[in-house]
């Protein structure tokens, strides 16, 4: 039975700056309002999911121990401050890596909707109670393609058909929760 809400979150430019290819927690840097955000929505009884794409590790720049050593300071320190996160799924791969390992054609990376299903599997998540918040095309492809009814698209541009714009994940916390924002 699918019960769990969650809110399935972007890593970089989502929770994160996006600086490209983040690998070490000293360059790790929260986002105005993110960790805020994440408080209100486990406060809500969402489950919060990170899903995000680490070419990074295919292309060689840094390893998937180090993303994993980046990942456990960002629970560490989101779970002190009572934004607990239920789970991290990432992509190590792409076409041009440089290791064969690592170098394909996947179904996880987004704009597949891979690591998404695998996360709805993992946690009986209920993907119509649920939203994505993203910032790139690929990320909401990915929502709508996993069936996940929310879609907020962290962005100043347009947003993709089918996504609210919002400028931060703490707008899309706002619109989901039914806080009203004056201005
Ligand atoms: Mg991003
Ligand atoms: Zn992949």
């Amino acid at each position: 039975m699918s019960t769990q809400a969650a809110v399935f979150l972007d890593r970089d430019g989502v929770i994160n700056n996006d600086t490209g290819y983040v690998s070490q927690w000293s360059e790790f840097v929260f986002l105005p309002g993110a960790i805020e955000a994440m408080q209100r929505l486990s406060r809500a009884g969402y489950a919060l999911i990170v899903v995000t794409n680490q070419s990074g590790i295919a292309r060689g720049y840094y390893s998937e121990q180090d993303f994993a050593t980046l990942t456990q300071h960002m629970r560490h320190e989101l779970s002190r401050q009572g934004a607990s996160i239920a789970g991290v799924y990432y992509c190590p791969h792409h076409i041009d890596g440089v290791s064969a390992e690592y170098r394909k054609s996947c179904s996880c990376r987004k704009p597949a909707p891979g690591l998404l299903l695998r996360a709805i599997d993992d946690h009986n998540i209920d993907a119509k109670r649920s939203a994505f918040v993203g910032d790139k095309a690929s990320d909401m492809a990915a929502g709508a393609s996993a069936g996940i009814a929310r879609r907020f698209h962290v962005t100043t541009g347009s947003p993709e058909p089918g996504s609210v714009r919002v400028s931060s994940l703490l707008q899309a916390a706002d619109l989901l929760l039914g806080v009203n924002q004056n201005s």
